[in-house]
């Protein structure tokens, strides 16, 4: 399996080929989903004793299966959170991958986790956390927010001498899904501060006093969201932070689709109180141009992160050694073996510049906030907030549900744009809307013109 003959060398100059040609592309074909039994009826059976052959297996996925594939940096992909990795990263993902390169122990990993934390250095920086704050790459904001909660988790017990019963985290109804999913896998609840737009610090104060006192006990930490992933709504981190010093609880902000604009000198000012938190996610594979997987968790004291997540086996007391000393990736997260994630986001920062990544998202800014010009200029079309960092909520009068569920699709079977439905609750309940969500500097205002002229009757 291992030896290198003439058809390895072939078949990465094919590979390379590929490469080549999907990063030169700016708008690749928006594809479409297909049923299994459909791709399989089309690719047939790829998996045999004596195997397919390298030549085979890539042209099936080169001419049938990438085509049931969305591309997320697509300029007129806008549903969900998309993606626009730099070719700079893309490139040294690809890197990453050929150097062959574990990333948990500095005894196996120290030239690639060297490029992990200069990258790291910058996140920090654009949080303004204290001296002494550092952190690691995940595989996402899930992973870092898990990070984060157990590490307060266990800060707490520490702190309270005590096994703390089932324990309680306090966010806002804004929050992420993967919260409450999160929550589930380490068995604590989750209470919902219910707000319609940004969570303040009173509104914290209030909930908490609204606890009874031995629900009150059993709370350890406050997740604020740093840009919601439906509207990009950035709660009162300064108001929050305030109320958490003052309760003695921990304070992670959730900035794992926002944490892109810290760097934008137009919302900034947004984020104050971020540099108070104890624990920040940041995914650069949402709005930092990263490839995925690559999310990242920022602690006020690594300490504690350590503290929580050191796995003890007699096979990793070498990593302990003076001779392997350094920085071990894993201790500070959840997963052991791991991917060297951050490399391809180092690769970029150091060939663009961070002048460049300023640049990029304020462009996302701008787009969202061109966006709300053109449909209030449509008599037809309505805003249904300002548009806040890069995502738009917006309503085609009249419509129904289904009528935009069925304009999703066709819009997406005509190879036009992804853009998909949300919810949206204005006081009387959840109302269907539109959403743009910009990330990809390449969008312009004429792709988005053209998505718009299909809402018109
Ligand atoms: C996307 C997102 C997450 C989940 O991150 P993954 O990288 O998908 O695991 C968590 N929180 C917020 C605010 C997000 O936007």
């Amino acid at each position: 399996m291992h030896t290198i003959d003439i058809d390895t060398v072939e078949m990465t100059l094919d590979v390379m080929k590929y490469a080549i040609s999907r990063i030169t592309t700016s708008a690749p074909d928006l594809g479409q989903p297909m049923r299994e039994s459909e791709l399989h009826a089309l690719a047939g059976e790829t998996i045999t004793p004596e195997g397919i052959g390298g030549e085979k297996a890539f042209q099936i996925f080169r001419d049938i299966l990438v085509k049931a594939t969305v591309p997320i940096d697509h300029p007129r992909h806008l549903a969900f959170v998309p993606a626009a990795p730099t070719r700079a990263a893309i490139l040294f993902d690809l890197i990453t991958s050929a150097s062959s390169i574990h990333g948990a122990y500095w005894m196996e990993g120290a030239g690639g986790i060297y490029c992990e934390n200069r990258a790291m250095d910058w996140l920090i920086s654009l949080t303004g956390m204290p001296e002494g704050a550092f952190g690691v790459f995940t595989s996402g904001g899930t992973a870092a927010n898990l990070s984060a909660m157990v590490t307060a988790r266990e800060a707490c017990r520490k702190k309270k001498n005590a096994t703390v019963e089932k324990g309680m985290i306090l966010t806002s109804s804004g929050a992420h899904s993967s919260i409450k999913a999160m929550a589930k896998v380490m068995d604590v609840d989750v209470h919902l501060v219910q707000t319609e737009d940004r969570m303040t610090g009173i509104q914290l104060q209030n909930a908490l006093q609204a606890l009874p006192s031995e629900t009150r006990k059993r709370v350890f930490a406050v997740v604020a969201t740093g840009g919601t992933t439906n509207a990009g709504i950035i709660d009162d981190l300064e108001g929050i932070a305030r109320i958490c010093q003052k309760e003695d609880l921990w304070f992670h902000v959730d900035a794992a689709y926002g944490g892109g604009a810290l760097v934008a000198d137009s919302v900034r000012h947004l984020f104050k109180g971020i540099e108070a938190a104890d624990s920040v996610t940041i995914d650069p594979h949402k709005w930092l141009f990263s490839p995925y997987d690559c999310g990242a968790i920022l602690y006020r004291d690594p300490e504690q992160a350590r503290e929580a997540h050191q796995q003890e086996g007699s096979y990793l007391d070498i990593f302990r050694d003076e001779g392997a000393k350094g920085f071990n990736p894993s201790d500070y997260q959840i997963q052991l073996t791991r991917r060297l994630r951050g490399m391809p986001l180092w690769f970029s920062l150091a060939t663009h510049g961070t002048d460049k990544y300023k640049w990029a998202v304020e462009r996302g800014i701008t787009l969202a906030r061109e966006s709300g010009e053109l449909i209030r200029q449509e008599s037809h079309l309505e805003l249904v907030r300002e548009p806040s960092l890069s995502c738009v909520l917006f309503r085609r009068k009249g419509w129904k549900p289904e009528e935009y569920t069925r304009w999703t699709y066709e819009n997406h079977k005509a190879g036009l744009a992804l853009v998909t439905p949300t919810k949206w609750s204005s006081g009387a309940g959840y109302e269907t809307v539109l959403r743009f969500c910009f990330i990809n500097p390449d969008t312009t205002q004429s792709d988005v013109r053209s998505i718009l002229d299909t809402l018109r009757d």
